[in-house]
């Protein structure tokens, strides 16, 4: 047990270990059909074996929803964490919504290493959510928005990242 947290500790500590998917998987091209079927293992992480780094950020693969990404952490090959998130640069506003902790990863310090990671990724934006679809306790959102512009807040998304709703 005390060499799991360990392991948990140090995910959290490499946040900024990210390994950055380009490809759409939602989408292949049949370039991307070749580069899978030549390159499985950069495509095999996913699923089942132990990703190349402790963090990966890759598209979200919503057809509707162009932009928008994942943030993940494993500990070993296990999903400990993920967060969506979408950063719109007209505006320069960062949303993030539906964090997920899998059994045994919760309040273990992934979630907040992930939104520094990521405001350290994107910098100069403000953050915000979307919707009060949050697992995660009000105190949680308020311990790490301590200094963060746009807090968290709740506000509503832009057109840019939404074009399909009218304004
Ligand atoms: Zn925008």
């Amino acid at each position: 047990m005390a060499e799991k947290e360990t392991a948990i500790h140090a995910v959290a500590q490499h946040a900024d270990h990210v390994h950055w998917v380009r490809e759409r998987p939602d989408k292949p091209t049949w370039r991307e059909r070749f580069r899978r079927w030549v390159y499985p293992e950069l495509y095999r992480f996913d699923e089942t074996s132990t990703p190349p780094s402790p963090w990966v950020d890759r598209p979200a693969g919503h057809y509707e929803r162009e932009g928008w990404r994942i943030r993940a952490a494993y500990v070993g090959s296990d999903l400990a964490f993920q967060i969506e998130y979408v950063v719109c640069e007209p505006c320069e506003i960062g949303w993030v919504e539906s964090p997920y902790s899998s059994e045994g990863y919760t309040r273990c310090g992934l979630a907040s290493a992930a939104l520094r990671s990521l405001r350290h990724d994107y910098p100069g934006v403000q953050w915000h959510t979307a919707g009060g679809h949050f697992r995660e306790a009000k105190p949680f959102w308020n311990s790490v928005s301590v200094n963060v512009p746009g807090g968290y807040t709740q506000r509503e998304r832009c057109h840019h990242v939404e074009p399909w709703r009218t304004q």
